[in-house]
């Protein structure tokens, strides 16, 4: 499988350079072996070029795999269900036959492209300065974030909450109408 660098779309917003550290316990990820993931709130405004980073951040997988367990068990699974439902098997082989950045271009799910969604989330699973193509990158709109919201439990959303609250404290009026959503897979 060919070796794709991280794209820019994956830097940091504040230092415009790959992320060094895991958000939760600052490992360092750009060491050959570890694996960790991006992930990229973006807001458009309609009629402007000009993009609203409303949240990015990179994390290691070990405590990933921490925060998935405080997901709640029935939480985790209605949106794995989602997922199978809403992804058939040729979104699944696009994703991988098509590069990092066709992916990027438009909503794995619904297909919306890039300028044509209010908001979007973008993912990336990483090993090292590269990306970890058994598992590429890709893009989901505001409005499939939408979808997801109601099937989490009171206590799922609590989580992601206290993880938004304790790292980011987002200007108020990127909030608006919907907050932002942290979905980790
Ligand atoms: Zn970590």
């Amino acid at each position: 499988m060919s070796e794709h660098n991280i794209p820019e779309d994956f830097y940091s917003f504040e230092t415009k350079a790959p992320f060094e550290r895991c958000i939760e316990c600052e490992k360092y990820l750009l060491n050959d072996e570890t694996e960790y993931i991006i992930e990229k709130a973006v807001k458009n405004y309609e009629g402007y070029e000009a993009k609203d980073v409303v949240f990015d951040y990179a994390i290691c997988m070990n405590c990933a795999e921490r925060m998935r367990k405080e997901i709640s068990k029935e939480s985790w699974e209605k949106m794995m269900q989602y997922f199978q439902e809403n992804m058939n098997v040729q979104t699944q082989l696009d994703l991988r036959e098509n590069g990092p950045e066709e992916n990027l271009r438009k909503c794995m799910i619904k297909k919306t492209g890039i300028d044509d969604c209010r908001e979007y989330q973008i993912y990336a699973h990483c090993k090292g300065g590269k990306l970890n193509m058994d598992n590429p990158p890709y893009m989901i709109s505001g409005e499939v974030m939408e979808e997801l919201l109601p099937l989490l439990s009171d206590k799922t959303i609590d989580e992601m909450n206290g993880f938004m609250n304790k790292h980011f404290s987002p200007d108020p009026s990127l909030m608006e109408p919907t907050p932002p959503r942290l979905i980790l897979v």
